[in-house]
């Protein structure tokens, strides 16, 4: 099952032409670095879902883009991301999610927060890259992991 619903009639990455993810600007101002934020304009953005293209955000208004380096977190599903952020509000990895399955038998969501503590002071709005709740993020380690044994 796919992370997240493509969209498909937002606009395309302009570089690797795949489907985004529309993304509140709200969310794209708490990610993206001081820097970069001066290039924000407009107001609709899409998130670039592709693992191995170097996009981050891109404008649907505009042809601003931004890189993975344009944010103050590595984004989890890219392939250089480092480290790989399960829940980016209590700043749990996958590692740590990992370990909850793996040493403490965690085989829910649930099980995965009492042992990891994600989710614990969530405001996915200003963390998480698609300003949504990680629970899918970790339901998806949980399925990897779970076929694996
Ligand atoms: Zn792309």
């Amino acid at each position: 099952m796919p992370l997240v619903k493509k969209e498909t009639s937002i606009k395309k990455c302009p570089e690797c032409n795949s489907h985004g993810v529309l993304v509140k600007k709200e969310t794209i101002k708490a990610i993206i670095s001081e820097y970069a934020l001066k290039r924000v304009v407009g107001d609709a953005f899409a998130l670039c879902m592709n693992r191995n293209c170097e996009i981050s955000y891109y404008s649907l208004d505009s042809n601003i883009v931004f890189n993975t380096n344009d944010l103050i977190v590595p984004l989890w599903y890219k392939k250089d991301a480092n480290p790989i952020y399960a829940c980016y509000c209590s700043k749990v990895t996958k590692n740590d999610v990992i370990l909850a399955i793996k040493d403490h038998g965690a085989k829910t969501v649930n099980d995965v927060k009492l042992f990891t503590g994600a989710m614990k002071n969530s405001d996915c709005l200003h963390h998480n890259p698609l300003g949504k709740c990680c629970h899918k993020i970790i339901q998806e380690i949980i399925n990897e992991e779970i076929q694996d044994i």
